[in-house]
This record gives structure tokens, sequence and C-alpha cells, in this order.
């Protein structure tokens, strides 16, 4: 796989990127993943939001506490895993991003992935199952299901989960959500257990 104009191998992450015009424009800040860059498991989101813009960090704000529960109660941290996104980018007014903006940033997800090289991809909502599966996904039927994704020559296990921001909107799916967790936790080594030994 040649390696995108931007991408920064020692950084794991984007720098200076301007692919897409209107969130080049929108953006505060590139964010990049984050975590172990040899990560058992790796989430992967849509795309940043207004909290996430602002810290750059993914998955910050109300979402990233319900993912930093859910992780602690399957016995992991959140530096125990690596975190990132489809986008690097906020979309403006938080629309989902376009196809386009997926497929600008899809060279920096690849390329993450193989650095990463994990046992387990974890796709947090619709948008990054459908991106990664390339097919549609009825992420709350499918969740908790594994499927797989080929990069550069290499196939890795997609383990599928609803968005945590779901189980705010609808606590029914609080247990799905968990036991999805409890899957990917399973990959993660040392019986889930976390590597920081605290919480
Ligand atoms: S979303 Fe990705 S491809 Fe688009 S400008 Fe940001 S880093 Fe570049």
């Amino acid at each position: 796989m040649d390696k995108p104009a931007c991408w920064n191998e020692e950084r794991v992450g984007v720098t200076g990127c301007e692919r897409c015009p209107e969130l080049g424009d929108s953006r505060s800040q590139i964010v990049d993943g984050v975590g172990p860059t040899d990560a058992a498991v790796l989430f992967v989101g849509e795309a940043p939001g207004a909290n996430e813009d602002e810290d750059g960090e993914p998955f910050v704000g109300r979402s990233g506490d319900v993912l930093d529960d859910g992780l602690r109660g399957v016995g992991l941290a959140r530096a125990d895993v690596r975190i990132t996104n489809c986008v690097r980018c906020r979309p403006p007014d938080n629309r989902d991003p376009t196809g386009d903006e997926l497929t600008n940033c899809r060279g920096y997800l690849d390329r993450e992935i193989t650095t990463v090289d994990p046992d387990l991809v974890v796709t947090l909502g619709k948008v990054p199952a459908e991106h990664l599966l390339d097919r549609s996904v009825g992420v709350t039927g499918e969740a908790g299901n594994l499927d797989a994704v080929t990069v550069d020559g290499e196939e890795y296990p997609v383990l599928l989960c609803v968005h945590p921001a779901a189980t705010l909107y609808d606590p029914s799916q609080r247990g799905t959500f968990e036991s999805t967790l409890s899957t990917a936790a399973e990959y993660a080594g040392d019986g889930g257990q976390s590597t920081l030994g605290e919480f």
C-alpha cells in the first residue's frame, strides 16, 4: 500500500490534509486516532463531533463517557485499546460525512489499520460498519455479529457494535452494547483484564 500524502508514519496520524474543502474550513484541528499503536482492538467511529474537534481526541464528551464506562465494565481501560474515526475532521453542524469525504479519508484509516494490525476491529454505529464492510448494515439487528474487511491483502475480523450514544437515546440497547464490548474484551487479551490494572 502506498503511503498516502499527509500521512505521518511516526505519529500514526495525518498532518495538514486539505482533501475535503468543507471540512478543512469547519474543523478546529485534525482528530487522529488515540491509544497504543499495537493495540489488539481498534474501535472505529464515524467522525469527530464538537467535543472531539475541541479536544483533538475521538470519543470524548457523553459518547466517550459511555464508551469508557462500557470498557470498564468488561475490564478494559481506554488506554488499552485504539480508537479512531472514518473521517478525521468534524463535518459542519454535525452532519454525516459525505461519500466523497469518507473516500478521501479512507487511505488514512486503512494505513492506521495496517499499522496497528489489530486482532479485532470494532465499528461503533452504522456509518463505520457500512463504510468498512461496503454493504448495507442494520446495526441494531447485527450488533454483536462478526464480519471481516480485507486491507492491503490482510483480513481483519470486524465486530459490529451500536454507537455508544444510541444507549443514551434508547436504553434498551445497553445490553447489546455491553455484550458486544464483552466480546471485544476477549480479543484484547489477558481474559479482558486491563493492562493498566486500575480503573
Ligand atoms: S476528513 Fe480526512 S481526508 Fe478529509 S480533510 Fe480531514 S484528514 Fe483530510
